[in-house]
């Protein structure tokens, strides 16, 4: 799993977004470290991690950004997790009117309000930048994570580069008897898009490699 003295031809930004519990974090500790854990942490944050790889006798550094909306949703609320989810932070009226009913109409709710937008518009423009590859994840038992993935393209569309290499992953496929999203559904929102498409499964590590490779071997094409 690379060798820290080789010389590194390339850098590859690649970004991991979608719901909260999707699947994210543990994808990318099968991509980066051959790992996995079944009580994963909610992902404090941004964080990235690295692993360099040979593609057509170059060798390529991976760049995987990982990040998570409960955190951006303590600024905001004070709360930890719950029923906000990833998705639901891009919500900016949904934010402004939580944080309206947590805070009444004192004074301190503009400056509250303003500050919160500041710093998830800084955090959002940061994780995006330089970016050259994205994995928009769903979780195949959770419908409402499919569900979401228009939204979520939108603001890969309008913060990240229009040349992009985006794939869309259905994660947890060993869960089959909890499928909540038919393959072919996916597989017709991604042709319609032009997205990559695949399901993996970073418990079992069934194509989570093969995702990872599809990005990074496409955008090696458009460089080279
Ligand atoms: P994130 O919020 O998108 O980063 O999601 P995590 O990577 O933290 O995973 C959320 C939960 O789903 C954790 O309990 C993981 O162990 C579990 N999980 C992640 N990937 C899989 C998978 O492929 N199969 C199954 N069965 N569980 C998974
Ligand atoms: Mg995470």
């Amino acid at each position: 799993y690379g060798d820290a003295s080789q010389k590194i031809d390339y850098v590859f930004k690649v970004v991991l977004i979608g719901d909260s519990a999707v699947g994210k974090s543990q994808m990318l500790a099968r991509f980066a470290r051959n790992e996995f854990s079944l009580d994963s942490k909610a992902t404090i944050g941004v964080e990235f991690q690295t692993r360099t790889l040979v593609i057509d006798h170059k060798s390529v550094k991976a760049q995987i950004w990982d990040t998570a909306g409960q955190e951006r949703v303590d600024i905001l609320t004070g709360e930890k997790g719950g029923i906000w989810s990833d998705f639901m932070i891009k919500e900016e009226l949904i934010t402004l009117l939580k944080v309206a009913f947590g805070l009444g109409t004192n004074v301190d709710f503009f400056s509250a309000v303003g500050g919160s937008m500041n710093r998830y518009r800084a955090v959002t423009s940061a994780y995006y930048r330089g970016a050259v590859g994205a994995m928009l994840v769903y979780d195949i038992t959770k419908r409402q994570t499919f569900d979401h993935i228009p939204r979520w393209l939108e603001e890969l569309r309008s913060h990240a580069d229009k040349n992009i290499v985006i794939i869309l992953v259905g994660n947890k496929s060993d869960l089959e008897d909890q499928r909540a999203v038919p393959t072919e559904d996916a597989k017709e929102f991604a042709q319609k898009e032009g997205l990559f498409f695949l399901e993996t499964s970073a418990l079992q590590s069934t194509n989570v490699e093969n995702a990872f490779m599809t990005v990074l071997t496409e955008i090696f094409n458009t460089v080279n």
